[in-house]
């Protein structure tokens, strides 16, 4: 059985836990962006001097006329699947490769240097237009960011944290700029996208205390790499950021909360969408409820501008006591649903028991006797059914809602199936024994305890559905 996800109370210093350190890497982001642009601004202002340079073209030149597809050969591995003979990527005679290179010897050549400057030499061609090479360097950085995702993205503001960290690790020329190395698999930046990794992912919106230190000195190394970002003022107004939240003092940006909010609530909408197991998918449900109950408490707060920490206390735990009440409701429900499935069982199990004893006043005493004994199999497989349900209110609410009213539903099919077996077994037994009585009541009893393990197996059945 799945472990209820939402059944006991919610931890409001957890979900504080949480949401700080939502915040820590939102400011972290913030503190780096600056340091990521400038890096990349220049990397594409050397490429195109250069590029000037060795083609003899006038200082300056620049090309807007070539779109990503026009530069990317075909097929070209990850993005063209060419298929039956028909690319998706170079759909049409407008977005097909051009072998003899950009009219403004421009663009080819900078798709050469991309491809150069990344690390693992795969830059996300998906994500880029090339055609805006020359005028938005952050459409190079998307060059170095996971290849979905990011397409609609046109600034550092606009892109994640594990965007900008990816362009950190990807452009190969940021290892000048930082002392750690960039290489390792646990290097501060691998570190830092975990604490992203394990905000977004939180399965109960919830974090230890432990985990949160431990996070927020991973966010501070990261900040402090000696090379430059220990020096760099967005880096350093970040830090403190971090310290001032670390120590309940931060007074909040009224937007950085729902920024926080928002991030995870995209996750977790994807994760919606995507998700098979109807349980987690519930729980997915629950996490984008208290996602959008603690936005509408922290704006009523956030109104008159930002918010002290106290005051975020209060958002929180208005937020998680409105989706207690709406939890305990909920069960109470599933509670009264469960009780009528109780009484509708043991009214099946009556009814069973009255028609079996109309066959036992014809007066066969041997097929009374096994037949009681069919009652009583009945009725403890009857009280088992409402005891698996009762067993089954710990699951999800709105999933047991839905089992409950299953539940019911095939325990009295089943039910009434077996009591019109047995029926017709006994009206048949009751002929034969008319002719030969006593010979035949070993037989009568196998049968009708072979009907009974039948019947005791559809009930399993439909409970363990
Ligand atoms: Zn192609
Ligand atoms: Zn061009």
């Amino acid at each position: 059985m799945a472990t209820p996800l939402y059944s006991s109370k919610l931890s409001g210093s957890k979900f504080k836990n949480w949401i700080k350190a939502g915040l820590g890497v939102l400011y972290t982001k913030q503190g780096i962006e600056p340091f990521v642009y400038d890096e990349i601004e220049q990397f594409q202002q050397k490429c195109l001097s250069d590029i000037c340079n060795n083609n003899g073209l006038v200082a300056g030149t620049t090309c807007s006329s070539c779109c990503t597809e026009n530069v990317i050969v075909c097929p070209t591995n990850r993005i063209c699947n060419v298929g039956r003979g028909k690319c998706k990527f170079h759909r049409n005679s407008a977005t097909q490769y051009l072998p003899a290179g950009c009219p403004n010897k421009i663009c080819h050549n900078f798709k050469n240097d991309i491809q150069n400057a990344h690390r693992y030499y795969g830059p996300s061609y998906k994500n880029t237009d090339a055609s805006q090479w020359c005028g938005n360097a952050w459409q190079i950085a998307k060059c170095f960011m996971p290849p979905d995702g990011y397409k609609d993205v046109t600034c550092a503001l606009e892109t994640d944290f594990n965007g900008i960290i990816s362009v950190i690790i990807n452009y190969k020329a940021f290892q000048s700029k930082i002392k750690d190395d960039l290489s390792k698999k646990s290097s501060i930046f691998e570190k830092a996208r975990e604490v992203g990794r394990a905000v977004r992912h939180s399965p109960k919106l919830e974090m230890e205390d432990t985990d949160l230190q431990q996070y927020f000195s991973d966010l501070q190394n990261l900040l402090s790499d000696p090379a430059n970002l220990s020096a760099d003022k967005a880096a350093q107004n970040a830090k403190t950021k971090l310290l001032q939240l670390q120590n309940d003092t931060l007074i909040i940006g009224k937007d950085d909360i729902r920024n926080v909010l928002d991030d995870v609530a995209k996750a977790v909408q994807d994760k919606i969408r995507t998700e098979i197991d109807e349980h987690r998918k519930e729980a997915e449900k629950k996490k984008l409820e208290l996602i959008n109950t603690t936005n509408e408490s922290v704006k009523t707060i956030a109104n008159q501008g930002d918010v002290s920490i106290a005051q975020l206390d209060n958002a929180l735990k208005s937020a998680i006591d409105k989706i207690e009440k709406q939890t305990k409701e909920s069960l109470t429900k599933v509670q009264s649903e469960a009780d009528v499935a109780k009484k509708q069982i043991h009214e099946c199990a009556d009814k069973e028991v009255n028609k079996l004893e109309v066959k036992a006043e014809v007066g066969v005493k041997q097929i009374e006797e096994s037949t009681d004994k069919g009652v009583s199999n009945l009725k403890v497989e009857a009280e088992t059914g409402v005891k698996q349900i009762e067993e089954s209110t710990d699951k999800g609410v709105s999933k047991l809602k839905v089992e409950a009213e299953t539940g019911v539903k095939q325990i009295e099919e089943s039910t009434d199936k077996g009591a019109n077996k047995l029926e017709v077994k006994a009206e048949a037994e009751l002929k034969k024994l008319s002719a030969k009585a006593d010979e035949k009541i070993k037989q009568i009893e196998e049968s009708t305890t072979g009907n009974k393990e039948d019947e005791y197996n559809k009930l399993k059945e439909a409970d363990s559905r």
